[in-house]
């Protein structure tokens, strides 16, 4: 969804790579930049002016860590700065001390209320609650009906209003399902109730009557990502009209700009809780700003990696171990065993390669990596001769075991690692064709 964006912020940076240092010039130019990515990003224009503004005050204060080249400086403050405008910390769901713990939900027609009803349920229901799905939209013809197919998709009990019996009032409806949840011991009750296509005051007053009915502990105002600009006056209208606690999204899959998801939180000052991403029941979660922002940079924990880097060994090594790691060539075990002394400077291993963009589905792995091992390993690449470092194709059987006998482990271990090298070049290689690390040498763009 943010793809826009992204490549117009990536290529500013790539613009910044070049300098030296940042001149006044420099940081104009660049804000102006900036500007401009998030105004075509659809981002209302008072939050356009704020980001700017702070992103210019910072870059000249140069508060950020002189050792970072300025293109990473410009990064890590935008960085910083989007995650502020998203909220900065993830706002959870506050739940009532005494059961049930009531929210409800408001937002126009097509919002995507009733699927978020579903979604809502489906991950509560995964953290061991056991959620009632209410039918309050009694105007939209089948709508309840949608509801009931969600609830039983999510596995969760529905409480609507007897078919037959008329329309049937939704405030009402509201009122009996609270006491309907607390005889059948559910701990949530999550109301949908009726979205118009447009703003208006009879939808407002509905809301607000059911509000004062329930008295909610979270009203969740939901609002779809792909109308642009229309999403914060939309939010303004139900902020005056009914108030909220928190903001969903939905349709972050769409192409749509975003802008929506960068305004609504400073707009309205309320938290965006909770992302959808899809029609189907998991595709959401809570939401987070920082993974948010860092999506919207393609850059992983790439930020925090520098920072570490830096705290341990100078530029130029950095630069050097980024440039092989980024392309992937010539590398050999001489390069692996630098590689590894230098990351075993900077900390547990597992937080390190946590951090590289890409490395989420080997997490597995990861986990399994222990510091100890990376020094009998270091002792194996030690007892190999020059050749056999740069060309580990020709370690085989004799070799092996002159090696395992020379630093003192099974000729198991040798394989092993002999495997282990061919994996890592096997991802270097992986890494410097899909993910360089964007603002490094060698990266993409
Ligand atoms: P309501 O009127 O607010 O209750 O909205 P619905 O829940 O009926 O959703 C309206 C339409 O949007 C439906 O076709 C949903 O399948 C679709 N929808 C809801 N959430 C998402 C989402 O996150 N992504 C996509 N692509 N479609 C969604």
């Amino acid at each position: 969804m943010f793809e826009t964006l992204s490549d117009r912020l990536t290529s500013v940076f790539s613009s910044l790579r070049a300098k030296g240092r940042l001149s006044d010039a420099d940081i104009d130019a660049t804000a102006r930049e900036i500007r401009i990515a998030l105004l075509e990003a659809d981002v209302a224009l008072p939050v356009v002016k704020d980001f700017v503004a702070h992103v210019k005050e910072r870059a000249r204060g140069a508060e950020v860590s002189q050792a970072l080249n300025p293109a990473q400086q410009v990064v890590k403050i935008v960085n910083d700065e989007l995650i502020a405008i998203l909220g900065g910390e993830t706002r959870r769901l506050r739940y009532a001390k005494n059961p049930p713990t009531v929210l409800m939900l408001a937002g126009l027609q097509g919002a995507g209320k009733t699927t978020l009803a579903g979604k809502l349920a489906r991950w509560l229901r995964e953290q061991g609650h056991v959620p009632l799905l209410v039918a309050c939209d009694l105007q939209r013809p089948n709508a309840v009906q949608q509801l009931s197919v969600m609830a039983e998709r999510a596995g969760a009990a529905v409480f609507a209003p007897e078919p037959g019996n008329g329309v049937g009032d939704p405030v009402e409806v509201a009122r009996r399902s609270i006491e309907h949840a607390t005889r059948q011991q559910h701990d949530v009750v999550i109301i949908d109730t009726a979205g118009r296509l447009g703003i208006d005051q009879e939808l407002m007053r509905q809301a607000a009557d059911i509000r004062d009915a329930v008295r909610p502990d979270e009203v969740l105002f939901v609002v779809d990502a792909m109308i642009g600009q229309d999403a914060v006056t939309t939010a303004q209208a139900f902020m005056d009209g009914v108030g909220f606690d928190g903001v969903v999204l939905t349709k972050l899959d769409g192409d749509a700009r975003g802008g929506a998801a960068l305004s609504v939180r400073h707009i309205t000052g309320r938290p965006i809780m909770f992302a959808s991403t899809g029609e189907k029941l998991e595709d959401f979660d809570a939401f987070h700003p920082d993974r948010m922002a860092g999506r919207i940079l393609d850059m992983g924990d790439i930020l925090t990696l520098i920072e570490q880097a830096q705290k341990t060994f100078d530029e130029a090594e950095a630069a050097k171990m980024a440039s092989k790691l980024a392309s992937g060539e010539g590398f050999t075990l001489d390069d692996f065993l630098e590689q590894m002394m230098m990351v075993r400077k900077m900390g547990p291993i597992k937080n390190l390669l946590g951090m590289m963009p890409g490395m989420g589905q080997m997490r597995e792995q990861i986990n399994q990596v222990d510091d100890k091992d990376l020094d009998r390993i270091a002792a194996i690449i030690r007892s190999m001769t020059p050749g056999e470092r740069s060309e580990p194709k020709i370690i085989k059987g004799s070799r092996r075991e002159r090696i395992a006998r020379g630093s003192g482990v099974t000729v198991t271990e040798v394989n092993n690692l002999v495997i282990r090298f061919f994996e890592a070049q096997k991802m270097m290689k992986r890494m410097s064709q899909g993910m360089g690390i964007p603002g490094m040498p060698g990266g993409r763009r």
